[in-house]
């Protein structure tokens, strides 16, 4: 009975539709692998044995760059990522902020010896308390800031379209010195780079403390909109950072501060982040990006006092990132340095687009990840300060600043912000469209002015390629 079963089923079935069918899923499924192809993000990802060792040395997270670069490399993710040489940072590139008297200061610290007093001149540059002099001082700022401005490179070179340096991120250095465990601001000094390119830059600050080292330099200015969410409690340091701070001068309108009461949760995070990042965004229009991505607004840093958990910090970036502009990562404080280490690896992960197993690799800090030894934070069990009505009061005061004074930025008739968003959203495929076709374009001249050469570094594995800028 079987034989004739089949050949009735044979003969039953429309061959020419079945392969009309099949024809129009595979051209579907090359359409497809054809978007996923050309919607790849290019992630440069900033790595130099030195950059990690004297990371290491900064006194407020003493060992915490190994930390954070070996779980990276213990799941795997350096295969996916182009790993970029860093190159220190010069003289004049540390001065594109610094005062030359800080840095002439900071060379003078060769060597420190363990019972070294600190001077009045040491204390004039901020050295001394929470930001004590340490040998190599000047080796260690200009290798540093080389991190954050070989990320910058990068982007400007459109050699990728996210760079990250998880060394970086020291936000509270001021022009004229240290401060706030900073010994030099590499974000400010990677910005001006970027700006070499890129007109209007939005830098994004999540660290639980106030980015005051950013928002002073750029106070007066237009072309770089400063957006800091954090901590603001009477005692909780810098002190700074009120809603009503809001840029100065020609600046005014382009600083914008979140001050949050103590234990904000991922829920009052996730939703201020999502009112206040989508109207500074459709108002500014920025070019690029920069997000310090401090770790210490994790719940149980200790020098923290917020509730975050990773889903938190990730489903702002990931928010960020679907704007698909040219952005810089960086680090910044983060005292729970197994934290900070599962943060910045879930961020890479991220923007790779891979899903992480939740428990930790065996690798060299294994031990460090106990007692559960899975990528978990657990969220806080005691009350967010933080009441609706008082989120909603700071996004309406954030709303009436930027109409003020950033509206004639998209339009000169001044539309509704909501209307511009819209407006914006339906032209999104044509202007998806038009930056596809121009990347194009600029990656064909970069191919010819940036050459890059591969060459296999042995510290950090024999499979890594380890990419070197060619000056
Ligand atoms: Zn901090």
């Amino acid at each position: 009975m079987f034989a004739p079963s089949v050949f009735d089923y044979l003969s039953s079935i429309d061959c020419q539709k079945h392969i009309k069918t099949l024809k129009s899923f595979c051209c579907l499924l090359v359409q497809y692998l054809k978007y996923q192809i050309m919607n790849k993000r290019k992630v440069a990802y900033i790595w130099e044995q030195d950059l990690i060792e004297f990371s290491d040395r900064l006194p407020a997270v003493l060992g915490r760059a190994s930390m954070v670069h070996s779980l990276i490399t213990a799941y795997g993710l350096l295969d996916q990522v182009k790993v970029i040489r860093s190159q220190s940072a010069s003289y004049s590139e540390l001065k594109l902020f610094h005062s030359d008297l800080y840095l002439d200061h900071l060379k003078s610290f060769t060597h420190i010896e363990d019972d070294y007093v600190v001077t009045a001149k040491d204390e004039k540059f901020g050295l001394g308390y929470d930001c004590p002099p340490v040998s190599d001082m000047y080796n260690i700022v200009s290798t540093i800031a080389g991190g954050s401005l070989t990320a910058a490179k990068c982007l400007v070179m459109n050699m990728a379209d996210v760079a990250m340096n998880w060394c970086g991120g020291w936000h509270h250095a001021q022009k004229y010195g240290a401060e706030g465990f900073c010994y030099i601001n590499d974000i400010v000094i990677a910005i001006e780079k970027l700006r070499t390119t890129f007109s209007k830059i939005l830098y994004i600050d999540l660290d639980v403390h106030h980015g005051n080292g950013v928002q002073d330099a750029y106070n007066l200015s237009k072309s770089v909109f400063t957006l800091s969410f954090h901590k603001y409690e009477p005692g909780f340091y810098p002190g700074s950072g009120n809603i009503e701070d809001i840029g100065r001068l020609n600046g005014k309108g382009y600083t914008c501060n979140i001050p949050l009461h103590a234990l904000y949760s991922d829920d009052t995070f996730v939703n201020t982040f999502d009112s206040v990042f989508t109207m500074v965004y459709s108002c500014f229009l920025p070019d690029a990006i920069v997000i310090q991505c401090g770790a210490d607004a994790l719940a149980r840093d200790p020098h923290g006092g917020a509730g975050l958990t990773l889903d938190g910090y990730c489903l702002c970036i990931k928010k960020v990132l679907n704007e698909m502009k040219p952005t810089l990562l960086l680090g910044g404080g983060g005292y729970n340095h197994a934290n900070a280490a599962r943060l910045w690896t879930s961020i890479t992960a991220l923007v790779i687009e891979v899903k992480l197993d939740d428990n930790i690799p065996e690798h060299s800090f294994w031990t460090k990840y106990g007692s559960d030894y899975t990528l978990n934070i657990r969220p806080l069990l005691t009350k967010d300060l933080n009441s609706k009505n008082y989120i909603d009061e700071c996004i309406t005061t954030i709303k009436g600043t930027l109409y003020r004074y950033l509206s004639h930025n998209e339009d000169e008739n001044k539309e509704p912000i909501t209307k511009r968003r819209k407006t914006e959203l339906d032209n999104s495929h044509e202007a998806k469209r038009d930056s596809i076709l121009k990347k194009q374009l600029v990656l064909k001249n970069v191919k010819e002015k940036a050459s890059i050469i591969v060459n296999c570094d042995n510290k950090l594995t024999n499979s890594i390629d380890v990419y070197d800028f060619i000056d």
